[in-house]
C-alpha cells in the first residue's frame, strides 16, 4: 500500500487528515515538521509492519486518544515535550498564559516563579527557556506527572526544580505564581471527550472552581508585595475568577484572551504594603 492509500484508509476510519499525517510520520520515524516530505513521497510503498502499526494508531485515534499520546510528543512554546497518559496534553491556548507570565517578570532580574500543577512541565519549562536567569519551580501532586516533567527538563537541559506537593503547601515566596489547574466542572459532558487524559488534571468540583479558589486563597501569603498570580481557567469562568482575585485583595485584576479570542486567563497583583 502507498502512503497516499494509507492516508485515504485513515480517513475512512474517521481520522482527520492532519492527525493521520502526524501518525504516519511517526511510524516512518520522521519529525512532525516533515509533512511536505510526506506529500512529495505519497507514491512510496509502506512496508507491512509499518502499515499494521499505522492502522493500530489510527484505530486508537478513532477511539479518541490524543495524537500526542500516540506519538509521545507535543510541541509547546517552541519546545518539544515528551508526553504520555500520565499528564494532560499541553494546549496551544496555554501559550497565552506563558506570554503573560513573561510580560510581568520582564523587568525583574532572576525572578522567583512557581508553576502549580505543572503536569508535563510545559509552563515552567517554557518560561525557563525564555528566561535562563529565572528561578523556576514546578509543583504537582501527581508523582507520575513529575517523572514526565523531570524527563523533559533533563532532555531540554533546563534547570527547573520539580517538587511533589499540594499547591503552595510548604512553598516559599515568589515574584510570580502561575497555574493551569484543573477547572472543568465534575459533571461537564465535555469530560467524556477528554477521557484518555488524567481526570485529576481536569475536574475540579461541582463548578470547576475548587482548585482555582484554593490557589487564590493560598497565593497572597506566598507572593512578595507587587508579585503576580496568573491563572488559566475555563471559557466561562473569567468573571468568577476575577471576582475571586478581587475578593482576595488582588490589584490590577484583568483577563487575557486565548487564540480563539476567549478570556481564558485571569490574574492580579499583590499590593505593595504600606
Ligand atoms: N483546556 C482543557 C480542556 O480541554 C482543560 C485543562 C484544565 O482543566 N486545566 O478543557
Amino acid at each position: 500500500m502507498t502512503l497516499r492509500q494509507a492516508l485515504a484508509q485513515a480517513a475512512t476510519l474517521g481520522v482527520a487528515r492532519l492527525d493521520a499525517q502526524l501518525l504516519l510520520l511517526h511510524v516512518l520515524g520522521r519529525p512532525a515538521v516533515d509533512r511536505a516530505w510526506l506529500i512529495a513521497h505519497d507514491e512510496d510503498v509502506l512496508a507491512d509492519p509499518q502499515l499494521r502499526q499505522f492502522e493500530g494508531l489510527c484505530r486508537r485515534r478513532g477511539d479518541g486518544e490524543p495524537v500526542a499520546y500516540l506519538t509521545g510528543e507535543k510541541e509547546f512554546f517552541g519546545l518539544q515535550l515528551a508526553v504520555d497518559a500520565r499528564v494532560l496534553v499541553p494546549r496551544p491556548d496555554t501559550e497565552t498564559l506563558v506570554e503573560w507570565a513573561l510580560d510581568v517578570v520582564r523587568d525583574l532580574a532572576a525572578p522567583r516563579i512557581v508553576d502549580l500543577g505543572t503536569g508535563s512541565g510545559a509552563i515552567a519549562l517554557a518560561i525557563q527557556a525564555a528566561r535562563p536567569d529565572a528561578q523556576l519551580e514546578g509543583v504537582d501532586r501527581s508523582a507520575d506527572s513529575l517523572a514526565v516533567a523531570a524527563g523533559n527538563a533533563r532532555r531540554l537541559g533546563l534547570p527547573v526544580a520539580f517538587r511533589h506537593g499540594d499547591w503552595l503547601a510548604g512553598a516559599g515566596t515568589y515574584d510570580l505564581v502561575v497555574s493551569n489547574p484543573p477547572y472543568v466542572a465534575a459533571a461537564d459532558p465535555h469530560l467524556q471527550s477528554l477521557r484518555h487524559e488524567p481526570l485529576s488534571a481536569l475536574a475540579a468540583g461541582p463548578d470547576g472552581l475548587d482548585d482555582l479558589r484554593a490557589i487564590v486563597a493560598a497565593a497572597p501569603a506566598h507572593l512578595r508585595p507587587g508579585g503576580w498570580l496568573l491563572l488559566e481557567h475555563g471559557h466561562d469562568q473569567a468573571d468568577a475568577v476575577r471576582g475571586l482575585l478581587a475578593a482576595a485583595g488582588f490589584a490590577a485584576v484583568a483577563s487575557r484572551d486565548d487564540l480563539a479570542g476567549i478570556a481564558r486567563c485571569s490574574g492580579g497583583r499583590r499590593l505593595e504594603l504600606g
